[in-house]
């Protein structure tokens, strides 16, 4: 290893350690040992740790909570019995969610961008931002990830890009030993430029949007170019992992790709092991399916945060739709696992008769058809789809045919599909590539 790198990464390493204990407050070899205890243990401590954070967090719900007073009316509450909370409910009643043990000035801001509905503000404290932290290195290193390493970001999000060329932004990376590559902006001209950094600074992980590391991998493969370093895995994160955009990723990297579940509200939900399985993460949440059968039939997944005590999380709707497993994984981690995550519902569509196609469905058929570089499929209602293809010259009548007779193949024969020939289509706000969204509600009568 040249003596530039393994100074760099011994720096990182130092200021790393540095900023945890003087600036977070955080005894990071502690906690850190800690969190790990927890994470590697059996299912049994698991569990015994669990129940006992949550029966705590009910009960500090309970007495400093205007809103949870009202709703537990005891200390000792069984869950189940709890509304989940939606993002309504936070919108609206944000003042009476907050708990009265810490002051306006212990609350730390925090919000969600979302293109399919108003951005979500919310507040944590500072344990909450370390123990998520700490969660968070314990399962990057799942994907071989260690501090101090040099790192490639494939990122997109605004809010963590603003001020892209501020000193602070650069500071940042400078110390962390990631270079960022925006997500946002990925030109033919910024994808060759990462890759000269590359070459010098030898990353030897990526955490990346899955869409973003697509396109990535996608330049790298059809330029026929050759990588000058050596990948150890990739993290992929804040959209859903589209099996093809991982067979590209994992064949032009050749290492394997981690998919790592989280949220801004939550932190890390669940992540990817060597095995394939999506392990939940119980130190930090109390994960619930909203189903008959949780083990069989999907449903909408309810997060329980352990951690957040300014604002108490519980049964919070975040959107997405998953299936739980009861096998033991092969890896030997005994965190238990989420068998599938479907997406979001809002890429979720409806049929007449109340089916539920999840968005992967036409992502899977669409992806590779000659004639569409991309595509973007809205359901407006029951009876009315849109379709939005960017054509190249491969584009025909045939290519328009298929594509609303698939679509009709999936929601029924009535349903009429408007096709859009477009120049483009946007990311989402908040960076994501959405294939599929849906605006039928699952509460009304379309019918
Ligand atoms: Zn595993």
């Amino acid at each position: 290893m040249p003596i530039r790198h393994f100074t760099k990464r011994l720096f990182s390493k130092v200021a790393w350690r540095a900023y945890n204990t003087y600036w977070k407050g955080l005894n990071y070899n502690t906690q850190f040992s800690r969190a790990v205890e927890i994470l590697d243990a059996p299912l049994e401590t698991i569990e015994a740790f669990q129940t006992e954070r949550l029966e705590q967090l009910l009960q500090h719900a309970f007495q400093t909570t205007p809103y949870y007073r009202e709703l537990l009316r005891t200390a000792h509450a069984d869950i189940s019995q709890i509304p989940p909370l939606e993002k309504e409910d936070i919108r609206e009643q944000l003042n009476r969610l907050y708990s009265t043990a810490f002051t306006p000035k212990q609350r730390i801001r925090n919000a969600t961008t979302r293109s399919t509905g108003t951005p979500l503000t919310f507040y944590q404290d500072r344990n909450y931002w370390n123990q998520r932290n700490l969660s968070t290195y314990y399962f990057d290193q799942w994907a071989d990830w260690n501090f101090g390493e040099p790192q490639l970001v494939i990122w997109g999000s605004p809010a963590d890009l603003e001020g892209d060329a501020h000193w602070k932004h650069r500071f940042n990376n400078y110390w962390r030993n990631q270079y960022w590559l925006n997500g946002f902006g990925l030109t033919d001209t910024a994808m060759w430029a990462a890759l000269e950094k590359m070459r010098h600074d030898q990353p030897q992980t990526i955490l990346a949007y899955p869409s973003s590391l697509y396109q990535f991998a996608k330049f790298i493969f059809e330029n026929g170019l050759t990588l000058l370093c050596k990948f150890k895995g990739i993290i992929s994160s804040a959209e859903m992992l589209h099996p093809y955009y991982r067979t590209l990723a994992e064949y032009v990297f050749k290492t394997k790709v981690y998919n790592r579940y989280g949220s801004r509200e939550v932190g890390v939900i669940a992540m990817e092991c060597e095995a394939g399985r999506m392990h939940i993460n119980c130190r930090d949440l109390y994960l619930e399916i909203e189903s008959p059968d949780p083990y069989t039939e999907p449903g909408e997944i309810l997060i329980t945060q352990l951690n957040s005590y300014a604002m108490p999380f519980i049964r919070y709707r975040i959107g997405d739709i998953g299936l739980l497993s009861d096998e033991m994984c092969p890896c030997g981690n005994d965190l238990p696992i989420l068998a599938e995550l479907l997406g979001r519902t809002t890429a979720t569509f409806r049929t007449r008769n109340g089916t539920l196609i999840h968005g992967s469905y036409f992502t899977e058929q669409f992806h590779d058809i000659d004639g569409v570089t991309q595509f973007q499929i809205i359901q407006e209602s029951l009876r009315h789809c849109v379709l939005k293809v960017v054509p190249d010259e491969k584009w025909t009548e045939t290519t328009r045919y298929y594509l609303v007779q698939s679509i009709q193949g999936a929601l029924g024969t009535m349903v009429v599909v408007t096709v859009e020939l477009v120049d483009e289509i946007p990311l989402s706000p908040s960076g994501k590539r959405e294939y599929t969204i849906s605006k039928v509600d699952s509460d009304i009568d379309d019918l």
